[in-house]
């Protein structure tokens, strides 16, 4: 069974989980910014928490967030878990990205952060984004953060400029099922050493050391999920999560769509075996990168746009974190990939603003729409040519 995504692990991912790691989170902050584009990083549990950190730590509260309706859940989550409330726009055609033309209108007196998804890894226009919330801050007279969330967007560029340079602060998740991993975990970085400065020692006296329990737990759910993604035990992985609870624990504390709760473990910190993951990742990242995008490109090559799929557009500097078709009926290209021993994902099946914790806001038509019809191809990098050749081939058919 091809899975829907797998993490890209090689030795140096093996043996960082064997040795002690000290000091591993630290050297990762410094490596991670300096891939990226960034000066610091600032290192969390996962990203979710980075995010209401980040809001805590600058004194943002009982404020408005404004963010896209059409992303991942947590990011609501953490903007109330922070004391806030977000406020959706509107997605807006091929790419899947918030609108920039709406974008103004959601900003209002009480917006004091704006969160910028690069969605899918395509990149939204920076300077454009920049213009908006500089004019909103002129208009209403404070401080407005630009967040720039980051998490399916790593080393993605804007006309040749990283999407991390752009803004106060920017976001990534490190989750197993993200395009790099450091088994959980998430990173804030900085161009501003101040304000890096100050988000740092928020975090350091907020949050709680891991003990060994947790070191070991992470490492085990590493080796785990190295396994578990491989094709001939996938088969297994899907069975136990589809028929049993015994998977459960594992996916249902990790993430709720509608439950407004952070996990139990949200403010320990990153430990030094994720730090060590996370280093080994970052010497994989332009290869894992080069080949989604061959991936995508092949996909968009081999298959077309017809009335029954929309494919999404090649764009020069995106990164491709899902490949993401919106198809007439997903339920049936889904169980009929699956049959043949192709699991779609079906990211991202919800609008924010939609959930009933959310519900109430301006309606997001467009996002409401997206979630009902997405299906994600595989494009991790593992996939031989003979594997593309035989999801694109399965998929036109299912979709012809
Ligand atoms: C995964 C994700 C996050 C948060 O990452 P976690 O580490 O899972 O909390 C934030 N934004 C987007 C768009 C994501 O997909």
């Amino acid at each position: 069974m091809i899975p829907p995504f797998r993490p890209s692990l090689g030795a140096a991912e093996w043996r960082a989980l064997l040795g002690r790691q000290t000091g591993a989170v630290e050297r990762f902050e410094r490596a991670f910014a300096a891939r990226f584009g960034a000066t610091e990083g600032v290192a969390f549990g996962y990203g979710r928490s980075a995010l209401s950190g980040f809001l805590q730590a600058v004194g943002v509260e009982e404020a408005e967030v404004v963010m896209p309706a059409y992303t991942c859940s947590v990011v609501a989550h953490a903007i109330v878990h922070s004391g806030n409330r977000p406020v959706f726009v509107d997605l807006c055609g091929a790419d899947f990205n918030m609108d920039l033309e709406r974008l103004p209108q959601a900003i209002g007196p009480k917006t004091r952060a704006v969160v910028a998804t690069h969605l899918f890894g395509y990149p939204l226009d920076l300077e454009r984004l920049e213009l908006i919330v500089s004019e909103a801050q002129a208009r209403f007279g404070h401080r407005i953060w630009l967040i720039q969330d980051c998490a399916h967007a790593f080393g993605a560029r804007w006309k040749g400029r990283l999407v991390g340079t752009c803004g106060d602060v920017a976001l990534y998740g490190l989750n197993i099922s993200k395009t790099m991993t450091s088994i959980f975990g998430g990173m804030l970085t900085f161009h501003d050493a101040r304000l890096a400065a100050q988000v740092r020692s928020w975090r350091d006296a907020h949050l709680r050391a891991a003990g060994w329990v947790k070191s070991l737990s992470r490492r085990a759910y590493l080796a785990a999920a190295g396994v578990a993604f491989t094709g001939p035990v996938y088969g297994l992985t899907r069975w136990l999560q589809d028929e049993t609870p015994l998977l459960d624990r594992l996916t249902r504390s990790y993430h709720l769509d509608d439950d407004v709760a952070l996990p139990p473990d949200a403010f320990d910190r990153m430990v030094d075996v994720e730090g060590a993951v996370g280093l080994a990742q970052l010497e994989r990242y332009p290869e894992i990168v080069e080949r989604r995008r061959a991936h995508a490109a092949f996909y968009a090559r081999v298959l077309s746009s017809t009335p029954k799929r929309v494919l999404p557009p090649i764009v020069d500097g995106a990164t491709y974190s899902h490949y993401v078709v919106r198809v007439a009926d997903r339920r049936a290209c889904i169980q009929r990939l699956a049959r043949e021993g192709i699991q779609l994902g079906e990211l991202i099946q919800y609008c924010v603003a939609d959930l009933p914790a959310y519900r109430g806001g301006a309606p997001t038509p467009e996002a409401s729409v997206a979630a009902t019809c997405t299906v994600n191809l595989p494009v991790q990098p593992h996939l031989s040519p003979a594997q593309l050749e035989r999801i694109a081939e399965r998929f036109a058919a299912a979709t012809a």
